[in-house]
């Protein structure tokens, strides 16, 4: 049987302790939450925004903690948010995404946390900078800590989508590629910044073979001091939760496992091929590279790289295959047989 992700739960920000109480007791009642989030801290693009509760927002999360035995954990952002929430007992805690983009508080907080036993949850950067995120991974495991999530929140979009962020899941896979042994779990609510998104986004994650969901839930989204626009009921979490496909990353059966084998060992065989054809190819582009030298002509012949893109993609869209996909790669391969001619 396939095991539940895990499920942090909680509003975007802790506003006041009616607020924090009755949201989390919704949440333990309908779907048992792992851990109950809430900000205390809220790093905002605009300075007349909501800042969070501060410090008194802590007792209400320990009320939580006691009271429902739900662990509690919030986005800390420097020295003085860790020594605070040591205080009120929290376990765990996740670096926000524009804090991880500065490795200086990455570093003073994992120096704050050192002699704490915390699980610490590292959010991507808005940026889509792997290393970033991995030095910040890295920043915390060279202190010694174990217990490390990543957190998949999206990437700044730079254009008009109809998501908040761009999911980018080539970076989360290269980040599960690069640190195999790292929990990776994803933040549907940050990723959509709209409800009506966030199902969606959430079993894109899960068919990923993410470890977990972040999701914001509010007990009364309408009136939110912060990202009010993506925040579910507690009700809405049940239904989302329930219609999820929880995927299996891996399964005990010999007949699939030898089906899988037989098809991955095709593809194997073409990818070689693939490669075989492309130095092929490679050596015809140097060998015009050589003759355009000796008459003295341009590298670029843009006609002719016109004709080979449209016919490219056009033969692919007729077989069936994306255009855009056989554009992008054509568009690689001719860039680097511009290279070489040079
Ligand atoms: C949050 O989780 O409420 C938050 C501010 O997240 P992020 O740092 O991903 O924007
Ligand atoms: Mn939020």
């Amino acid at each position: 049987m396939a095991i539940r992700p895990m499920l942090i739960c909680g509003p975007c920000s802790a506003e006041s302790e009616e607020q924090v109480l009755e949201t989390a007791r919704e949440l333990k009642k309908l779907v048992a939450p792992d851990y109950f989030r809430a900000g205390i801290w809220k790093p905002r693009t605009r300075p007349d925004s909501f800042e969070g509760v501060g410090e008194t927002g802590l007792a209400w999360m320990k009320r939580v903690q006691d009271e429902l035995s739900i662990p509690v954990i919030t986005e800390v952002a420097n020295a003085s948010h860790v020594e605070k929430i040591a205080k009120y007992g929290f376990k765990a805690f996740w670096i926000g995404a524009r804090t991880v983009a500065n490795p200086f508080s990455v570093q003073e907080i994992a120096n704050a946390a050192k002699g704490f036993d915390f699980k610490i949850f590292v959010k991507n950067p808005t940026n889509p900078d792997i290393d970033l995120w991995c030095g910040a991974i890295e920043r915390f495991q060279k202190l010694g800590f174990e217990d490390i999530v990543a957190v998949s929140r999206g990437f700044y979009p730079f254009a008009e989508t109809k998501l908040r962020n761009l999911p980018c899941w080539e970076i989360p896979i290269e980040l599960a590629r690069r640190m195999p042994e790292l929990k990776i779990i994803c933040d549907p609510s940050h990723i959509a910044g709209d409800t009506r998104y966030i199902a969606e986004i959430a079993q894109q994650a899960l068919n990923l073979s993410m470890a977990g969901l972040m999701i914001e839930s509010h007990c009364c989204p309408q009136n939110a001091l912060s990202d009010k626009n993506q925040q579910l009921t507690p009700t809405e979490v049940k239904n989302l939760i329930g219609s999820l496909k929880i995927k299996k990353s891996a399964i005990d059966d010999h007949n699939f496992e030898m089906e899988l084998e037989t098809l991955r060992s095709k593809i194997d065989v073409l990818d070689y091929q693939l490669i075989d054809i492309l130095k092929q190819r490679f050596a015809i582009t140097n060998e015009i590279g050589e003759i355009k030298k000796s008459h003295n002509v341009a590298v670029l012949q843009i006609d002719r790289w016109k004709k080979v893109l449209e016919s490219r993609s056009k033969y692919a869209e007729n077989i069936g295959l994306s255009r855009e996909l056989i554009a992008a790669l054509f568009s690689e391969i001719h860039k680097e047989s511009i290279k070489e001619q040079q």
